[in-house]
């Protein structure tokens, strides 16, 4: 499948080739059976690579190259919200003064970092209209499964102990379910209505005194919003359970609404999406959690307050779920969302969801009229097509996203939300200009011709990257591959 040969890493090994040097050892060399258990221990040398620095530099850089990041090209990946990164927020994660702490310095040589995690929270607070946020989970579904252990620990306070189902509708994102059950909780599933939103009839129908709490994402994974929210919350909270926010994205309810006054008793946040962190490479993430009042005793320890001025952790929380991180949370990226919102400020990240709804409106409706649209309404920051009249020339939702390569961008999500029939879902976000928006709908428009025109181009694709056609569930299973030497 390699369509140009860029040898392995392995494949440039020389032997004795190094590209390090080191001074002579002046210590005694340790044993290392002395210290580990025989089991650990390697029987034979790791494989290698010997390369000189140099050529490891241009190894990977050749690499980089082959890559797609928001720096280089469109991104519309549904739920994921690659907006573009403002270099000023590395700038600032870099200071000697943030970058070169180290955790278990005493907090009173730290007063300014603290300070800024103590502003952030109190930024978080007043965005998502809660009354205490933690900065520990280090992502996203992290920050779930903390807030539901919450919710747990305050039922079993109240000896609520029957408590044992976590509702979450068909559309929800997959970290949802899994959350519930790595938390204990059994998940119940909401169908959606003919619009798209939970189907109010069968809510009822499933809440009740084993109700933990409802998840929810507001606007959902359809891009849609849940109009009927604060009858839901009436529905969840009559029966005694809480409301969940997933506010992994929040770009089209900042500064417009907050889920605190929707009537959301917990919320998680993506600082690495909707606050600007950069993500997609696994790298860390920051997924704070805020709270209303009555879970605040249960938030994880050490809790940051401010006495006198000063800034300390309170380690005296006996209702605590404990720690979920070691240390304090992700901070270079809380770095990174504070310098965000405070370059910003409330006008700004208004305007952040006005330009994002309008883009991916823009984008839907100029989109309509060549694939099936399955809710046709107003959308939010996101909206999803179906591929269905697509599929039925033979082209598929996959071979749409495969072509889409060929026009140098990366696809959107697909196949999510699952009760959407060959699904793409876009969300364009706020950064994104019109001439970029109208390129990519030109290509998507190309596409739907040339499924009409000439399917073999698209069911083929992709025709010009160095890769074509992966094995993709094998990619899944079996991420790394060992080298074998031939
Ligand atoms: C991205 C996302 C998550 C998970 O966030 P991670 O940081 O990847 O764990 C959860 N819910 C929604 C709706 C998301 O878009």
């Amino acid at each position: 499948m390699h369509k140009e040969d860029q040898p392995l890493i392995f494949e440039l090994s020389t032997e004795g080739r190094i590209g390090y040097s080191l001074p002579e050892m002046d210590v005694p060399e340790t044993d290392l059976s002395e210290l580990l258990p025989e089991g650990y221990l390697r029987e034979e040398e790791p494989e290698l690579p010997e390369v000189s620095e140099l050529d490891i530099m241009r190894h990977y850089t050749a690499l980089s190259k082959r890559n797609h990041g928001v720096d280089s090209g469109f991104y519309p990946l549904g739920s994921c919200t690659m907006k573009y990164n403002p270099k000023i927020n590395e700038n600032v994660a870099r200071f000697n003064g943030f970058a070169h702490l180290h955790p278990l310095q005493d907090e009173s040589s730290v007063q300014g970092a603290l300070e800024l995690m103590y502003d952030l929270q109190e930024h978080l607070i007043e965005i998502t209209g809660m009354d205490e946020v933690t900065l520990q989970p280090a992502a996203g579904a992290h920050g779930e499964w903390t807030g539901l252990m919450m919710i747990r620990a305050y039922h079993e306070a109240n000896g609520d102990t029957k408590r044992t189902k976590v509702i979450v509708p068909d559309s929800a994102h997959g970290t949802n379910p899994a959350s519930a059950t790595v938390a204990g909780f059994e998940t119940v599933t909401v169908k959606s209505n003919e619009n798209g939103l939970v189907d109010l009839e069968d809510l009822r129908r499933v809440v009740g005194e084993d109700t933990a709490a409802l998840m929810l994402t507001n606007p959902n994974t359809l891009g849609l919003f849940e109009e009927n929210i604060l009858e839901m919350a009436e529905i969840v909270h009559g029966a005694g359970g809480k409301l969940y926010y997933d506010g992994a994205n929040l770009n089209a309810v900042l500064s417009k609404a907050r889920p605190g006054d929707m009537g959301f008793d917990v919320v998680h946040l993506n600082l690495h999406k909707t606050f600007t962190g950069p993500h997609g490479g696994g790298g860390p993430g920051s997924g704070p959690v805020g709270v209303k009042a009555d879970l605040i005793p249960y938030l994880p320890k050490p809790v940051l307050v401010k006495k006198g001025g000063q800034y300390e952790f309170d380690y005296d929380r006996p209702q605590s779920i404990g720690r979920v991180k070691p240390y304090y949370g992700n901070f270079g990226i809380n770095v990174r969302a504070y310098t965000y919102i405070r370059t910003m400020g409330p006008d700004g990240l208004k305007a952040v969801t006005e330009y994002a709804v309008l883009n991916a409106n823009y984008m839907m409706r100029r989109l309509a009229p060549f694939f099936d649209l399955p809710f046709d309404r107003h959308c939010k920051h996101e909206f999803v097509l179906s591929g269905k009249r697509q599929k039925k020339l033979g082209v598929r939702t996959l071979d749409i996203a495969k072509r889409l390569l060929d026009f140098g961008y990366h696809p959107p999500t697909i196949y999510f939300p699952l009760n959407v029939e060959e699904c793409i879902m876009i969300e364009p976000t706020e950064t994104e200009s019109k001439e970029t928006l109208d390129s990519f709908v030109d290509a998507m428009i190309q596409i739907a011709k040339e499924a009409e025109e000439n399917p073999e181009i698209v069911q083929e694709a992709p025709h010009t990257t160095v890769i074509g056609r992966l094995d993709e569930t094998m990619a899944a299973r079996k991420p790394v591959l060992r080298y074998q030497k031939q």
